[in-house]
């Protein structure tokens, strides 16, 4: 069993297609381990993109990130990492693979309607940037 983050991006949550998302990660197996609905200041924002502080779209990215609500979630199942990558599509909705919530949802590179972790490490820090263990079953 394997734990990611993920979140329903403002771009998505405006469109109302939340319900829509979620349950493409239940038909694909995994489980919503945790879930809330906020809205990240810009320097929330700016704490869980760091690892992007030195790209081009950082700031844009950290303003679209705060601009409207989200919803931050953990799925839990095999391999859920990969899973999740593989439900979400790629980064850039042009590229990604029919049947994807990017190729769906997504507008842009930018506003792309999800985020995934990409790895363990990321997993655990982003995982822990929401929530504590006492908010995940
Ligand atoms: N992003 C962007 N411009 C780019 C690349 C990425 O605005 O050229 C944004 C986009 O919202 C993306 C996020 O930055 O989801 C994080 O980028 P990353 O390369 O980690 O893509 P992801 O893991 O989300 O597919």
């Amino acid at each position: 069993m394997e734990r990611t983050l993920s979140i329903i991006k403002p771009d998505a949550v405006r469109k109302n297609v939340i319900g829509e998302i979620i349950s493409r990660f239940e038909k694909n197996g995994l489980k919503i381990a945790a879930m809330k609905k906020i809205w990240m200041t810009k320097q929330e924002a700016k704490g869980f993109y760091i690892v992007h502080k030195d790209k081009p779209f950082y700031d844009s990215l950290t303003d679209f990130m705060s601009e409207g609500p989200i919803v931050v979630m953990v799925l839990e199942g095999e391999n859920a990492i990969a899973k999740n990558r593989e439900i979400m599509g790629a980064t850039n909705p042009a590229n990604a693979a029919p049947g994807t919530i990017r190729k769906d949802f997504a507008e842009n590179i930018e506003r792309n309607a999800v985020h995934g972790s990409d790895s363990p490490e990321t997993a655990a820090f982003e995982i822990k940037y929401f929530f504590s263990e006492l908010e995940i079953f």
